[in-house]
């Protein structure tokens, strides 16, 4: 499964945010085969279809899909050069898909600061810097490898060596790989080098308590914003405290406790909707009087593949996906209706997924 790390320095409230995260996780029994990492927290994609769908089919269960996030901590100042616990901090952040750097916003002065005071984008830049400079070091190695190469004339070496060349000017400008820009031929090569930089990322503002409502008033949100905006990242506002108290409560006092805030949707939910959409993740959904589930696959996939997700002998006997888009069922009111008005399509092999799809495979066994 595609998982996002939670990063951050230290105090700003990863932990805070991460107990939330497996308070409010998926309920175990639904998800029997899934794996137990303590740096892992698995959550259900809160989906409102979902809940529109079970009214509509009244299924014995419904089952949501679900989003995993990978606590990583440990990052400090010099972590590039294997400083504190700093090369295995780098290592677990090759490993995760997409990654959410948790920034410190609210001012309080009982929680110490490690650089003294709260100054969001020198965190976002202290991080950011250890990134690029491990980014740097996988480049620069790769760019004396190549060089030999290219002066050769090999064709693909001095592709290789172009991307490698603006690559490195662009971090040791202290820019990160994802704001550099490339050709789409040339992307394919820097995907190859598995960078830091260039995984999907987005900025989790940790504000206060009385600041969710209207974050705006947050001068250092307002930081945050201009600064994610140059990179074309995006900016979740949350309060960890909040979701924190927030995971302990059952789904109707949830309602009710975020209504008093003024808020419709908790800090987590939105958290987790983002990145889900960071990673080009969308959901289909099968919806028979047994269950109505929730599958999430990666946009662009086939068919076959996503019938897959589902079970391999799906993939391999599909014949068929019988497939009505959720907002033609909403419309019709029911799949008989559906059918009837002709928007219950039979699709092939070559047919790509949408997001809101209601799919039943046919196969062979
Ligand atoms: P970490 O080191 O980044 O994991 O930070 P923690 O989650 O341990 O939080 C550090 C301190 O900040 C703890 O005392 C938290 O209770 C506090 N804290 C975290 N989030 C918030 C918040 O939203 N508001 C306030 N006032 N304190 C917070």
């Amino acid at each position: 499964a595609l998982t996002a790390g939670i990063v951050g320095l230290p105090n700003v409230g990863k932990s805070t945010l991460f107990n939330a995260i497996t308070q409010a996780g998926a309920e175990a029994a639904n998800y029997p085969f899934a794996t137990i990492d303590p740096n892992v927290g698995i959550v259900e994609v809160p989906d409102e279809r979902l809940n529109k769908l079970t009214e509509l089919v009244q299924p014995k269960k419904t089952v949501p899909t679900t989003f995993e996030f990978t606590d990583i901590a440990g990052i400090v100042k010099g972590a590039s050069k294997g400083e504190g616990l700093g090369n295995q901090f780098l290592s677990h952040i090759r490993q995760v898909d997409a990654i959410c750097q948790v920034v410190r916003c609210f001012v309080d002065e009982n929680i110490t600061h490690v650089a003294g005071i709260v100054d969001p984008i020198d965190d976002i830049e202290v991080i950011n810097l250890e990134l690029i400079l491990a980014d740097l070091e996988t480049v620069n190695k790769r760019y004396q490898r190549v060089e030999k190469l290219a002066r050769q004339k090999d064709k693909e070496a001095v592709a290789e060596f172009n991307v490698l060349e603006k690559l490195k000017a662009g971090l040791e400008e202290e820019k990160p790989a994802r704001a550099i820009e490339f050709s789409d031929d040339q992307l394919k090569i820097v995907k190859g080098l598995h960078l830091l930089t260039s995984k999907p990322t987005l900025y989790v503002a940790n504000v206060a308590e009385d600041e969710v409502q209207d974050s705006d008033t947050n001068e250092n949100v307002q930081k945050v914003r201009e600064y994610a905006a140059k990179e074309g990242a995006e900016v979740i506002v949350i309060c960890a405290k909040i979701e924190e108290e927030i995971s302990e409560l059952d789904a109707e006092e949830k309602v009710m406790f975020l209504e008093e805030l003024g808020i419709n949707e908790s800090g987590l939910d939105k958290l987790i909707k983002a990145s889900y959409s960071l990673l080009g993740l969308a959901t289909y959904f099968t919806a028979g009087v047994q269950e109505v589930r929730a599958w999430t696959f990666r946009k662009g996939i086939k068919a076959p593949q996503a019938a897959g997700i589902i079970h391999t002998d799906f993939e391999r006997g599909f014949i068929r996906a019988e497939t009505v888009s959720y907002d033609d069922l909403l419309e019709a009111g029911t799949m008989a209706h559906a059918r009837e008005k002709g928007k219950v399509r039979l699709e092939g092999k070559e047919y790509i997924v949408k997001d809101g799809d209601i799919i039943h495979f046919r196969f062979n066994v």
